[in-house]
């Protein structure tokens, strides 16, 4: 109830935004009353049922919505002060995504502020302001540049580069080999941006902060560290906090971070950075699906249309096909940078021909030998698997038991050295059993194989070569098991750094960004299960990995040796393998975008997906069968095509049945027009009685992998 003193009339009345439920209509705000005038943007807490949460102000009247009985809107509960208001373009840029990805407008609002914002009370709030303020005033440490900084000249290749970026009136594509520099073509972008304009910002994005400290350190170096903010998910609370606050009020410069901090608060955003925009991670997976590349893009836009302008670049050594096609069409700048730096070579492929090995191969012997050649002249060798633990699956030979996960249709890996059973999906872990649980045979054994076991094979192919110091050679590993406690990755790293390890097996994550200088083969197994994968972006991935992964080897160019890059195949004759011989992307691209236009595949179309989760697949596909059946009835569903519901490959996980549906489009906004009608549809698909047992539902809006 409102206290004595609000008279019925009195006060203004705030549209305010908070994290509601994630399918509540779109663009849903909740009316509260306050006695002064907020203005949009502002943070507030407000009652919501019992609880007391943060909001956003989105509009500020002075009288009662029509239809609002004016003693039902509660009260305001606190204004979190101290702080600008978030700025009219991170608000339209906000409402951009919940519109364009179909989620609530609260949810995508409250997903982009620090996670803090809900347990600060608004007197722990305001300590934290003034003492902000207070270290504000003690120092403008952002004015000054440290001394320190070493700027080299760019080469003539960055120099153009360059010229041509911070001159652009469009999106840049930076299509620069691995190794070329295009880090240094950021750096001076961002500083000639910051020195013409004293207030000015500049956000870097880059796929995984922790798996590249180097370019996070060379940020530091050039611009020092208080001018640096970080956006990720690995800072803690209080962090994220601080970094947000940094550069929400302009005292950061330059905020570096992963796809969450595209819908950072950034006042005068002036140039954003996608590197790697290929990447997979810059689509998220939960939550809002949104797409961090494509909200940069509308970013700068929106930027250019309602601000002083904003530039943004996206850098890649294989661009997703989704920007190369844009590219080639004219709708981006194109700049290419194919030199890599220092006269490094890019690496050569030899392709090992899997029918004419021995039989049973584990490690052609040609590779064997190439390991320790180069251990002996003290260089590294990379051995790259994507598939972690020791084997994939366990089975009995006598009955055919098989290690299935009993909540997931998938296998639990074996991992040998806990030697447990671990469900790579649902997080399932017990101890691998002395027999086999359904005949008790004793003789259960591994099929396939993964980095575990990988490893230990190859330290034993490896066994009685010496490295020049008389030592035996050292085989190290390094993935998602081997990094996961804190700190562990960068000792591992050092390790690797400082020549302590010859052979280095691991997964994919390997090949993301590390410099690896003393590297000069890489050896890529298991690619053929890309080329033949049922998704449609295996090849277009594996290409990029490939070429990704031979860019970790030879950076050092004072290494006698040519690096290169060996992939044992069944298949060398695949296209694929034509143009990574020869280093060309562009006749790749060419390759996989006749392909898509031939079978009228994204980018020639456009998708959406609706996503599914039951406790049976019967109600997820009753779900979806009617969810399709509403939306062919909707206005515009002549544009689209609705594929009938089918399982996911992996149907189970966790005991949850999924399936979803597809639909496509030669036209996005025709396709958009449908998803906006289709959540009152989706809503009472939801209630009948066969779609009884869902769980969720939620829209994915250009997926990444159907
Ligand atoms: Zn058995
Ligand atoms: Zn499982």
């Amino acid at each position: 109830m409102s206290p004595d003193h609000h008279t019925t009339a009195s006060g203004h009345w705030l549209d305010v935004v908070v994290a509601t439920p994630a399918h509540r209509a779109l663009g849903d705000t909740l009316t509260y009353r306050h006695t002064d005038e907020l203005a949009a943007g502002t943070l507030v807490r407000v009652p919501l049922g019992s609880r007391t949460v943060p909001g956003v102000v989105w509009a500020c009247t002075d009288c009662p919505p029509t239809g609002l009985d004016p003693d039902k809107a509660r009260w305001v509960a606190a204004v979190l002060g101290g702080c600008p208001p978030l700025n009219p373009n991170w608000r339209t840029l906000v409402g951009f995504a919940a519109r364009y990805y179909q989620r609530s407008l609260g949810e995508v609002a409250l997903a982009a502020l620090p996670p803090q914002l809900r347990d600060l009370q608004p007197e722990q709030w305001l300590r934290k302001m003034r003492k902000l303020a207070k270290s504000a005033a003690a120092g403008t440490p952002h004015t000054t540049t440290p001394d320190t900084a070493i700027w080299p000249t760019p080469s003539t290749e960055q120099q153009a580069g360059l010229n041509a970026l911070v001159q652009a009136h469009q999106p840049v594509l930076l299509f620069g080999a691995t190794g070329s520099g295009k880090t240094e073509v950021y750096l001076q972008a961002a500083r000639q941006l910051l020195e013409a304009d004293p207030m000015a910002q500049v956000l870097v994005m880059v796929p995984e902060i922790n798996l590249t400290p180097q370019l996070q350190q060379r940020f530091v170096d050039r611009f020092g560290q208080a001018q640096v903010a970080l956006m990720h998910s690995g800072l803690t609370p209080a962090q994220r906090l601080e970094h947000w606050l940094a550069a929400h009020t302009g005292r950061a410069r330059i905020v570096l971070g992963t796809r969450t901090a595209v819908l950072g608060s950034m006042p005068r955003l002036r140039l954003i950075v996608v590197d790697e925009e290929h990447d997979p991670s810059y689509k998220s997976q939960e939550g809002a699906r949104y797409s961090a590349r494509d909200l940069a893009i509308y970013r700068a836009q929106l930027e250019t249309r309602h601000g002083a302008g904003c530039r943004v670049v996206l850098g890649s050594a294989t661009p997703s096909l989704e920007t190369w096609h844009a590219a080639q069409q004219g709708r981006y700048l194109q700049l290419d940078m194919p030199t890599r730096m220092g006269g490094a070579e890019p690496p050569a492929l030899r392709l090992l021909d899997m029918a004419r090995q021995p039989k049973g191969t584990v490690l052609p012997p040609a590779v064997v030998s190439a390991m320790t050649e180069r251990a002996a002249r003290g260089e590294q060798s990379l051995v790259l698997l994507n598939r972690r633990g020791y084997a994939p699956v366990l089975a009995c030979h006598a009955c055919g038991w098989k290690s299935h996960c009993p909540a997931c249709s998938a296998y639990r890996v074996f991992h040998k050295m806990d030697r447990s059973l671990r469900c790579h999906h649902c997080g399932l872990a017990e101890p691998v059993p002395r027999a086999c649980p359904d005949c008790g045979n004793l003789d259960i054994s591994p099929v396939g194989k993964g980095t575990e076991q990988l490893e230990e094979q190859v330290a034993t192919l490896l066994g009685g070569h010496q490295r020049p110091d008389g030592q035996p050679l050292r085989v190290a590993r390094m993935d998602a098991d081997t990094t996961r406690a804190q700190g562990s990755l960068e000792t591992q790293l050092a390790r690797v750094h400082g020549g302590e390890v010859d052979v280095l097996v691991g997964t994919q994550m390997v090949a993301k960004g590390h410099d690896f200088r003393r590297i000069t083969l890489v050896v890529a197994l298991n690619a053929d299960a890309a080329l033949f994968a049922s998704d449609y972006r295996a090849t277009e991935r594996l290409f990029a990995l490939l070429m990704q992964a031979g860019g970790r080897a030879g950076r050092d160019a004072s290494l006698s040796q040519k690096p290169e890059l060996w992939v044992p195949t069944w298949n060398p004759t695949h296209p694929l393998f034509g143009a990574l011989k020869k280093h060309d992307y562009a006749l790749f691209a060419a390759q996989q975008l006749q392909e898509r236009q031939v079978a009228q595949m994204p980018p020639f179309t456009h998708q959406a997906l609706l996503r599914a989760e039951a406790r049976t697949q019967a109600s997820a596909q009753a779900f979806l069968n009617a969810a399709r059946e509403a939306a062919s009835t909707l206005e515009g569903a002549e544009h689209l095509v609705l594929y009938p519901p089918v399982p996911l490959a992996i149907q189970r996980v966790a005991h949850v049945e999924r399936a979803h549906m597809l639909l496509e489009s030669t036209s996005r906004p025709a396709l958009q027009h449908v998803l906006a009608q289709w959540h009152t549809a989706l809503a009472a698909c939801r209630q009948l009685p066969a779609a009884k047992g869902l769980i969720r539902w939620a829209i994915d809006v250009d997926p990444l992998s159907i």
